[in-house]
């Protein structure tokens, strides 16, 4: 299995980056590990630590209609060029963290999507030097209230609640260009989203050049790289799941916002 890279609150309220080993205890790093940290001598026990999102983003730069199939469902042509928008760092939570439905939404979908975390500055890069700027990739649902996203006509708000970026569990170096990006819902064992990373229209490397033409791209940064056909509504009470081959699951659930 892949070395994989997590972010943890120790019981004592510490935060620490660290590695995951198999039987679940965290051997600590003494630095995020795009920065160069190293391994300590502390290692936190299984019921020492909670998982928190894998990485503390200066912003995310999201993609939208980046899969041919899902721009059709919404019923409107792939951009020419990347759709780029921003979610706020506030709205990022961790794996088996309650996603607050809002009550100002009358519809709040998934989408379920590949999240690149970038290791290095990047300013004004080329496709081929972009490459090396991604450190890793991990999970997110680009949670979104669809109703207000029509309604606003642009999708600050829509998609800027408290809790509407799912991110996690854990960040990995490598990914098969084949592995499948799916959703499910509650029970579920049929997946209301399923589609290969590599029928992306902007590949990963694309984007981050892209995107960083605009605007200087920070380690931890995170890029959320669009959502494959099969977005749908999620009710209070739903439990979400988004699995990516390779990488693992990032499983949340919803609730009202009191
Ligand atoms: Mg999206």
């Amino acid at each position: 299995m892949a070395q994989r890279y997590v972010r943890v609150q120790s019981t004592d309220g510490q935060v620490f980056y660290g590695l995951l080993q198999l039987d679940r205890q965290v051997r600590v790093l003494d630095a995020p590990p795009w920065l160069k940290g190293q391994p300590t001598d502390l290692e936190l026990m299984p019921d020492a630590y909670q998982l928190l999102a894998p990485c503390a983003p200066s912003k995310i730069v999201a993609v939208g209609k980046n899969y041919a199939n899902h721009a059709a469902e919404m019923g409107t042509p792939v951009p020419a060029e990347p759709l780029l928008f921003l979610k706020p760092s506030t709205c990022v939570i961790s794996t088996e963290a309650a996603i607050q439905y809002p009550p100002q939404a009358e519809r709040v979908d998934y989408e379920g999507e590949l999240a690149l975390v970038i290791g290095e500055r990047c300013v004004n890069c080329t496709p081929e030097q972009a490459h090396s700027k991604i450190w890793g990739y991990t999970i997110a649902n680009d949670v979104t209230a669809r109703d207000l996203q029509r309604k606003d006509g642009q999708w600050t708000r829509a998609k800027g609640f408290d809790t509407f970026c799912p991110l996690g569990p854990w960040i990995v170096r490598e990914l098969n260009p084949g592995a499948k990006v799916q959703t499910f819902l509650n029970d579920a064992a049929e997946p209301v989203q399923s589609a290969p990373i590599s029928d992306m229209v902007f590949s990963p490397d694309v984007l981050v050049a892209y995107i960083s033409q605009v605007m200087t791209l920070l380690p931890g940064d995170v890029i959320l790289t669009g959502t494959p056909e099969g977005v749908g509504a999620m009710q209070i009470g739903d439990r979400v799941k988004v699995a990516i081959e390779g990488i693992g699951h990032l499983d949340n659930y919803l609730v009202a916002r009191s």
